[in-house]
């Protein structure tokens, strides 16, 4: 695939959310066609063009490779963004049906966390939990913090907890001095590595998760997978239907997968550019149809195609 061929069938769109996720309220995506159909590109605003690059990589990938399937659905997680409006939470969890396993952020105020974690506990009493702490804590406010959350409102429903300190050293502290038997996922440490197939995880880790358009494309995730031998969980980077679909096809691909993956985030759109429907806490593995009249509608102005437009030309560079 050219540069030409990414820039002539270049939409950006700007997707409303239903919460504020990551302080955003809005989503700025490109979505371009090659030969097998759509794909997506949206690293964040604030991302660097370095950054940026194994996105692009994902995203001709999604465009023109097919991958073999081990399973045609997927089981998924919920996720909770970090807000303790009980109604918000009720009604996130409403949408989420049948799902039976969520994440929840967590990593700025302990005290309405465990709060929010309850919530969830009380709208979803048998559902698994996850928290993500994005690397925000010390090792010794993991231990007391993880702890408090197991003791409190969790116990055993606690599946792991992801990222919890910054860095694979503080991971394997962390580890040995915890005390109980709750799992420990990396994802930062993984996607914002240079070198994610020469860490060394074996002591830091129990879960990997997988994003595919951070990591570079499926074929680099299914690599990383099989060098560090854990077992993995895939998750979104808050895409549209359209990278969701290509997180799912990773999820698909991989020979082994006992986590629910993190690829339900759709719902955290109030619209999308197409639709992957929930069934009994699963999702299909297939490629929904893009929906034209909102690709047009929610198309975002002159200047801010303009951007994508220069951004992608420097990250086409970067990534050669
Ligand atoms: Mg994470």
């Amino acid at each position: 695939m050219q540069l030409e061929d990414v820039l002539t069938s270049l939409q950006v769109i700007e997707l409303p959310l239903r919460s504020k996720f990551r302080g955003l309220t809005k989503r700025e995506v490109a979505l371009f066609k090659g030969n097998i159909g759509w794909a997506e590109f949206s690293p964040f605003i604030e991302y660097g063009d370095q950054e940026s690059k194994n996105w692009l990589k994902s995203a001709v990938e999604a465009a023109t490779v097919k991958f073999s399937k081990n399973r045609d659905k997927v089981l998924v997680n919920g996720t909770i963004p970090d807000t303790d409006d009980e109604r918000e939470i009720a009604k996130l969890i409403e949408l989420y049906r049948g799902v039976t396993v969520f994440k929840v952020k967590v990593g700025n105020n302990l005290q309405s966390e465990l709060i929010r974690l309850a919530r969830v506990r009380k709208y979803a009493p048998n559902a698994k939990l996850r928290i993500d702490v994005n690397g925000a804590w010390s090792v010794q406010d993991a231990v007391l913090n993880i702890r408090a959350i197991y003791g409190e409102v969790a116990g055993t429903f606690l599946e792991y907890v992801e990222q919890p300190v910054a860095t694979i050293n503080e991971s394997i502290e962390l580890k040995a001095k915890l005390g109980i038997d709750v799992k420990i996922a990396v994802d930062e440490v993984l996607r914002k590595s240079n070198a994610p197939l020469e860490l060394d995880l074996s002591e830091a880790a129990d879960v990997l998760v997988l994003k595919v358009a951070p990591l570079g494309g499926i074929a680099k995730a299914l690599e990383i997978s099989e060098r560090h031998r854990l077992p993995v969980v895939v998750s979104s980077a808050l895409e549209s239907a359209v990278g969701i679909t290509h997180g799912l096809r990773l999820a698909a691909a991989l020979p082994d997968l006992q986590y629910a993956s993190g690829l339900a985030t759709g719902k955290l759109f109030s619209e999308d550019v197409a639709q992957h429907e929930i069934k009994d806490g699963y999702l299909r593995v297939v490629t929904p149809e893009i929906d034209e009249e909102r690709l047009a509608r929610f198309k975002v102005s002159k200047e801010r195609l303009e951007w994508w437009r220069e951004r992608i030309k420097r990250v086409w560079e970067v990534a050669r």
